[in-house]
């Protein structure tokens, strides 16, 4: 190796060093606004690691980071130890935590609004020998919409675990040099956690059922062995991801005792559920209308009708039939519990409730009405709506978007040469880019868009509050940024482009007339070259 390689290696290996101790900055600054009352008892760590980022910066000649460093600890002067963050203090310390945003962005990034707008908050971590490797997954990872960070030392990431706990860490059994010393690392690592980390391993070379033991019983979710294939590692870190990011279960409480109501409430809300609470019997159609509850719990006995009754009503209706309903009360006479069970019930809580036990118990149903209800209405291999529930939700829209004079946008999306992607690397990695897109869309789209897999290698997105040109914008940076991804196939690489079609519903227009238009559009972009969107005429 040259001398001046040897110094671009080392000038690197350092320049790393402050981008983690900046991404550790950001995150305890993250932590900070995600739990505002909160502030106080971390005030001093942020203190501490902006000081230590900013003496790396400085000593490793990194301005820009040092500059930004400086900014902070000069606002944190304000903010004495131990005291709670003003509003005031807040907005001059995020000044500073902008500019360094700005240099921890990474030189590949795109500047313009490219990016996914949404981080999620909570960091994914990666402890791999191979640097190569490491910063491959962290372009893919942050592509959707991931904040990954790698470390190079056992140190640095049980530090990094202490001041942000990661929703997952990826790391090679032999992280740190001697063979399973990355699971000794994890072992010391978890003795720090009240609740394990969830760890996916990762094995060049040894696949024996010691090794993977050990693995397993130190938090061990997945164990690779041998070969890795970053998209799998990928599609398996969104899955250990996703779990967290569930949408709260909506749960509708009905009795009549105010100060039992108002327990539930906090009990449910506690464990980041939505309650919505009702004390009078005669509210619970309103209620079901305004509110659509995955989950009901009533108590048994009301002055006027009993729990038994209402459940009666409510599984009158179609809409409610399969949404799980629990009695609450302090009915200890098993007989009766099963008579209540048979009217439409499907649980039964005796008063008093121990809320562990409440929260466990909806946590069950609600996971199996929605995988019911997933099965009806999603598509198995992406997790995307299916043809039927997206032509449903397409109508529901369009009865909105009329009703609320708001205009509305149809997108038909077809992956380009698609079949020769299935003959060139076989159907598996069809599959992933299939799933692949699926999630970029997922990052990429608004809570109020609706992405379905419409086909095959199709799919469809109802743009709601979106004219032609807003759509135009949003398909064409999604469509440009996709075509940037490298879909990783074993050692290879290759990218993807997409075709896409959008129409803008006009008012009168039926779905299908809509549908057809986008379908023409579709093809109009296939037959001008592909990679590209076009906007239907009316
Ligand atoms: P064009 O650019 O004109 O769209 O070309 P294309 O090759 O993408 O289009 P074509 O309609 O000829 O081929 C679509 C291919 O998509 C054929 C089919 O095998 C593949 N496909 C459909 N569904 C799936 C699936 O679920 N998984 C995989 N791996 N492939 C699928
Ligand atoms: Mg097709
Ligand atoms: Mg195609």
């Amino acid at each position: 190796m040259t001398e001046e390689s040897q110094n671009e290696k080392l000038r690197q290996h350092f320049a790393r060093r402050v981008t983690t101790q900046a991404r550790v900055v950001l995150d305890t600054w993250q932590k900070i606004q995600d739990n505002p009352d909160k502030a106080a008892t971390w005030r001093d760590e942020l203190a501490i690691a902006t000081d230590k980022l900013t003496r790396y910066a400085r000593r490793f000649d990194m301005a820009d980071h040092a500059n930004a460093g400086e900014r902070i600890l000069q606002a944190l002067r304000d903010w004495p130890s131990h005291q709670p963050l003003t509003d005031t203090l807040a907005e001059h310390l995020e000044a500073g935590f902008a500019d360094l945003r700005c240099t921890t962005r990474r030189q590949t990034d795109p500047a313009d609004g490219a990016e996914p707008q949404q981080y999620r908050r909570t960091p994914v971590y990666i402890a791999l020998p191979n640097g190569d490797l490491a910063a491959r997954l962290i372009r893919q990872l942050e592509f959707f919409g991931f904040r990954a960070s790698a470390f190079h030392t056992a140190d640095e990431l049980i530090e990094a675990c202490a001041l942000n706990k990661p929703e997952t860490i990826l790391v090679d059994v032999n992280f740190g040099g001697g063979p399973n010393s990355g699971i000794s690392m994890v072992e010391r690592l978890q003795a720090r956690h009240e609740t394990p980390i969830p760890i996916i391993f990762v094995s060049e070379d040894d696949g024996s059922i010691e090794t993977r033991l050990r693995a397993s019983r130190c938090g061990g979710e997945e164990f690779f062995y041998p070969a890795v294939d970053p998209g799998q590692l990928i599609e398996k870190i969104e899955a250990y991801t996703h779990g967290n990011n569930i949408e709260p279960y909506k749960v509708l409480v009905l009795d009549d005792s105010k100060a039992q109501a108002k327990y539930m409430e906090t009990v449910l809300k506690k464990a980041g559920m939505v309650a919505h609470i009702i004390t009078d019997p005669m509210d619970i159609i309103r209620a079901l209308e305004a509110f659509s509850p995955e989950i009901i719990i009533l108590d048994m006995y009301m002055p006027g009708c009993t729990g038994m009754e209402i459940a009666r009503v409510i599984r009158q209706q179609d809409k409610f039939h399969s949404v799980p309903i629990i009695y609450l009360s302090a009915e200890e006479d098993v007989t009766k519990q099963l008579q209540a069970m048979s009217l439409g019930g499907d649980d039964f809580l005796t008063k008093p409730i121990d809320p562990k036990h409440l929260i466990a118990t909806l946590h069950n149903r609600g996971r199996r009405a929605r995988s019911l209800l997933a099965l009806m209405i999603r598509d198995s291999l992406t997790g995307l709506y299916n043809h039927t529930h997206t032509l449903h939700l397409l109508e529901q829209e369009i009865v909105r978007a009329g009703q609320k004079d708001e205009p509305l946008c149809f997108a038909m999306l077809d992956i380009d040469y698609f079949k020769k992607v299935n003959d060139t690397y076989g159907h598996p990695i069809g599959d992933r880019i299939l799933r692949n897109l699926s999630m970029f869309l997922k990052q990429r789209l608004r809570k109020t868009d609706h992405i379905g897999r419409y086909g095959g290698e199709e799919f469809a997105i109802i743009l709601t509050g979106t004219g032609p040109e807003g759509a135009r914008q949003v398909l064409d940076n999604i469509r440009e940024s996709f075509s940037k991804l490298q879909q990783p196939a074993g050692e290879r690489e290759f990218s993807v482009t997409f075709s896409c079609g959008v129409a803008c519903w006009q008012p009168g227009e039926s779905s299908q007339a809509l549908c057809e238009r986008a379908d023409r559009a579709l093809y109009k972009s296939k037959g001008n070259g592909r990679n590209q969107v076009t906007i239907a005429c009316n």
